[in-house]
């Protein structure tokens, strides 16, 4: 069965292609990306208003583009499978009306599904059928979470989530500190290459005695680059961006890592899947494979263009809900911003 995956709910419009095959297992035939990033870059964060009308004008020649490298006529199509939350009203908006209509002019099934079930279950694609029960940590420029799945097409669980920003805006904004372009994840990772990691010893957020085990923060951590990034200008220095840019991300895939690895081995869980965006970072995944190996924990991340917004994670996850036998959403399905992850598909 061929099942089409439909992404709007930030800055990438988003269309996949897979095949569910008769024993389970799900291959990737496209996955089209148009991103309106670049549109967003002056004003150093996503507006919500221009993703909108950029998802609007990129959806229809996304789907041909998905179809064209697919080889394969819309006429093929068993499903349609599309974000319904959570993410910005308008955007979202956009892809729920466009796979309504494919899905009653094909008269194929609708799944409205969840965009965050999509980061993880796009793992399926490169690494095969998950091991459940897992644990997914999600870091992406919205979202920070620790996530306890049992079935990626029914059962999730938070355990964990940042209780102010998340990992990709803690990036974006110490980028902006360190006039370093957006999104900032790519450029801090370049330049802490050139860093060293121990050079500043900030802040590791919500670790103290009484702080929520799993949970995250950020926000003070952001705050402590900008002190320190103030202090040496006020003293006529100039600012060592490497090491800056090194220290702040050596904090956070500390922190993520830490927690992550310990709620596993405290739930003996076998396997960590880390997705999203951040999921991209080279120190994130570097000291993610040490300490889960340590831990005798199998890590799974999926390859870069998996982990940032892609249909592909919605095609994947679509095709998880056809195969478990879930019921489709109803053809008057809505956008839900704010669709809780324990929601896979909205029916
Ligand atoms: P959502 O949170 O709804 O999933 P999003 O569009 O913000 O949506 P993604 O596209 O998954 O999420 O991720 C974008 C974020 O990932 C940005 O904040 C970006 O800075 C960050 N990012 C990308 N590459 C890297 C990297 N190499 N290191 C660190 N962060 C990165
Ligand atoms: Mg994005
Ligand atoms: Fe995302």
């Amino acid at each position: 069965r061929i099942i089409m995956g439909i992404e709007s709910s930030c800055d990438e419009t988003g269309v996949g292609l897979v095949r569910l095959a008769a024993n389970g297992t799900v291959e990737l035939l496209a996955d089209e990306v148009a991103s309106s990033v670049d549109q967003h870059a002056r004003f150093g964060g996503v507006v919500p208003e221009v993703a909108s009308r950029a998802h609007l004008e990129a959806m229809v020649p996304t789907v041909r583009r998905a179809f064209a490298t697919a080889g394969l006529s819309m006429s093929a199509v068993d499903a349609v499978a599309v974000t319904a939350g959570p993410g910005l009203a308008g955007a979202l908006l956009v892809g729920v009306s466009a796979a309504k209509a494919y899905a009653a002019a094909l008269d194929v099934p609708l799944y409205g599904v969840n965009h965050l079930a999509g980061h993880i279950a796009v793992d399926t694609l490169q690494h095969g059928p998950l091991p459940e029960p897992c644990l997914a940590l999600l870091v992406s420029g919205g979202h920070t979470q620790l996530l306890r799945v049992d079935d990626i097409a029914g059962k999730i669980t938070e355990i964990g989530s940042t209780v102010d920003d998340a990992a990709g805006e803690a990036y974006d904004k110490v980028a902006r500190l360190l006039d370093l372009p957006y999104p900032g994840g790519p450029p801090i990772d370049k330049a802490a290459r050139e860093g060293d990691p121990n050079a500043i010893a900030f802040p590791r957020g919500m670790t103290g005695p009484r702080d929520a085990k799993f949970d995250f923060s950020f926000s003070g951590l952001k705050t402590a680059v900008a002190r320190w990034v103030e202090a040496a200008q006020a003293r006529g220095e100039e600012v060592p961006v490497p090491d800056v840019a090194a220290s702040f991300q050596e904090a956070v895939a500390d922190v993520l890592t830490a927690k992550a690895v310990r709620a596993a081995t405290e739930s003996g869980i076998g396997t960590l899947v880390i997705s999203g965006g951040v999921a991209a970072n080279s120190r994130l995944s570097g000291l993610a494979a040490d300490r889960c190996a340590e831990a005798g924990i199998e890590l799974r991340v999926p390859r870069p263009r998996l982990c940032t917004d892609n249909g592909a994670m919605i095609a994947a996850l679509g095709a998880h809900v056809v195969a478990a036998g879930c019921a489709p959403s109803p053809l008057h399905l809505s956008a839900n911003p704010a669709l809780p992850v324990s929601t896979v598909t909205v029916s």
